[in-house]
This record gives C-alpha cells, sequence and structure tokens, in this order.
C-alpha cells in the first residue's frame, strides 16, 4: 500500500511540475517577439505611408514598401531612414493604381510589383526604373478574371503569383512568359480558397497561406504537396480565413505568418510547429489594425505592414 501512495505522490509531483513549467514556458515563448521600432505616418510626403500593403527586404538590407494610399514604392535603410521612392496614380509604365505586392529578387537586382487596378506585373530596377511589364490575358483565363494578389521568386528566377479569386497560383519566366498555373478551387490537399501570401525556402519549397481554408500549405519545386498546417480559429496554430502574408527565415529554419483578423504575426518551424505569437488589435505600438503582410531583415527582425495603421513595425528577438 504504502509503495503504491508513494508512486502515486510521485506521479503527481511530476505531473504538476511538467504542468507548472509548461505555462512557464508558453508565457516567455508568446513574449519572444519585442516591439522595437516604426515608420511611416499618414501623410504623403517622403518616407510617410497611407495604407502600406506589402514590405520586403532584400539581402542587402534594403526595404520596399508600397504605399498604396500614395500610388507609389518607397524605399529605406534598416532603420527606417528614407532613401528613394518613384511611382504615381496611373496606367502608364511605372505608374500604379491599388499597389498590392512588391517583391525583391534573391539577386536584389530587380524589384517587381504587383497591381490590383491595373492586373498587371511591372519589373524594375533596384532604384526604381522601369524595366517592362505584363499582365494575365495569355492564362488560361478559366472564366474568372485574373486577380493575382502577391507574388514570390524562386531561386531559378521564375515568378509565382497567388491568384486569390481563381484559386490558383500562377508561373512566369523572369520576362513575363506563362509557364504553368497549379491548384483549382476547393479544400483537398492541393486545392485552394483564395490563396494569398506565398514564399520559397532555401530549398525552394513552396509555402502558400491559404485564406478561406485557414491553413499553409507546403509544395515541393513541381508543385507536389508535402503537407499542410492551419485550422480555423484564433488560437496558437490557427489561422481566421485572413492570413495574407508569409516570409521565410533562412537562418533560423522558421516560417511567419501575419493574420488580418487575428491582428497577429505567428511563428512556426517548417513543419508547421507553433513556436511562438505576437501582436493584437490597436492603435498602440506593438499593436496592429488589418495588417497585410511581412518581411524578415537579414538579422531575423520582423517588418510588419500595419497596413491600417498606415505604418511600418519593427520586431526583435
Ligand atoms: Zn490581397
Amino acid at each position: 500500500m504504502i509503495n503504491i501512495f508513494l508512486i502515486y505522490g510521485i506521479f503527481f509531483i511530476s505531473f504538476y511540475s511538467l504542468l507548472f513549467f509548461e505555462t512557464i514556458f508558453g508565457e516567455s515563448n508568446t513574449a519572444e517577439y519585442q516591439f522595437l521600432t516604426k515608420f511611416g505616418g499618414k501623410e504623403s510626403n517622403d518616407g510617410e505611408l497611407s495604407t502600406p500593403h506589402s514590405i520586403d527586404i532584400d539581402k542587402k538590407g534594403n526595404v520596399y514598401v508600397t504605399d498604396t494610399g500614395n500610388d507609389r514604392i518607397q524605399k529605406y535603410d534598416l532603420d527606417g531612414k528614407f532613401i528613394l521612392q518613384w511611382g504615381e496614380e496611373g496606367s502608364e509604365d511605372g505608374q500604379f493604381d491599388k499597389l498590392h505586392d512588391v517583391y525583391v529578387d534573391p539577386s536584389g537586382q530587380f524589384i517587381y510589383t504587383l497591381e490590383l487596378a491595373n492586373h498587371r506585373v511591372q519589373k524594375f530596377t533596384y532604384d526604381g526604373k522601369f524595366i517592362l511589364k505584363w499582365g494575365f490575358e495569355d492564362t488560361g483565363g478559366r472564366g474568372v478574371e485574373r486577380t493575382p494578389h502577391q507574388l514570390s521568386i524562386d531561386s531559378n528566377g521564375y515568378v509565382y503569383l497567388t491568384d486569390k479569386n481563381a484559386h490558383q497560383i500562377l508561373k512566369f519566366d523572369e520576362n513575363g512568359k506563362f509557364i504553368e498555373s497549379y491548384g483549382s478551387k476547393g479544400s483537398a490537399a492541393g486545392e485552394f480558397l483564395e490563396p494569398h501570401g506565398i514564399v520559397f525556402d532555401s530549398n525552394n519549397t513552396i509555402y502558400v497561406t491559404d485564406m478561406k481554408n485557414s491553413r499553409v500549405q507546403v509544395f515541393d519545386k513541381n508543385f507536389n504537396f508535402i503537407r499542410q498546417w492551419g485550422s480555423f480559429g484564433n488560437g496558437s496554430g490557427q489561422f481566421s480565413g485572413t492570413s495574407p502574408g508569409i516570409d521565410y527565415y533562412e537562418k533560423q529554419d522558421i516560417v511567419f505568418v501575419v493574420d488580418k483578423t487575428s491582428t497577429n504575426v505567428q511563428v512556426f518551424d517548417k513543419d508547421g510547429k507553433f513556436i511562438s505569437k505576437f501582436g493584437s488589435k490597436g492603435k498602440q505600438d506593438g499593436q496592429f489594425n488589418r495588417p497585410e503582410d511581412l518581411a524578415i531583415d537579414p538579422e531575423g527582425k520582423v517588418f510588419v505592414a500595419d497596413t491600417g495603421n498606415s505604418r511600418i513595425q519593427v520586431f526583435e528577438k
């Protein structure tokens, strides 16, 4: 009898110690990233931002932001110091209408932009000189208007666009020649409901935020389905059906997803295991209003496009 009580005693002490340590670890994990600084503001002067939808950072530490409300791209250094800008409202070469995404190719030489209103990709030099553009007329329209929302580039220079309303991924070469489309509408593996964010890791593995399915889907470089994670909700590892932005940080092999309605950023390992999260709804430092995108700088700092607050916020560990 005594032995049995002893065993139960040890069991319960171990059990509750474990719970205790898990609570401590859980709390330190959710506060893993802290607010560092912010830049932008609601006017249209140099460096100020109006509803920025997208952000990207090249390997040298140049930060590019779609200043959507002002129809221009702005370029900053990692401290948020304004470097240059280009663009104005319109549909001519180098002009913008409803800018939605910006992406720097891995070499840092070329900047790609995506506009919802002009239905096109434009390609620029790193200092904003127009190179070329393409539309989506020759992509097998499927009876649905093409509505690309984000783009990403693999290490071979191919450009991939998420087509939100046609529930597909489109692949082009670096000069805009259409190559292939992937996926169809649905919730099975490899199907999409409003795909939005897209990013590649260092092995050209593809990660897509499949928004209305509240999940991230992962594909190999030939677009074979590998795995998925996430479910509907606002808990850890869940998505609210509005997760527009995703990025990958090579040095730590981790994936970041921003959620517009849950107003947070979640951090996962490459297999989709939840690591931590930060952010809540509001205007204070560290809070968000309808955040649409994020980018990771070479040292692992997280830059969030806090779209509704017309600013970029920077977080560090
Ligand atoms: Zn969008």
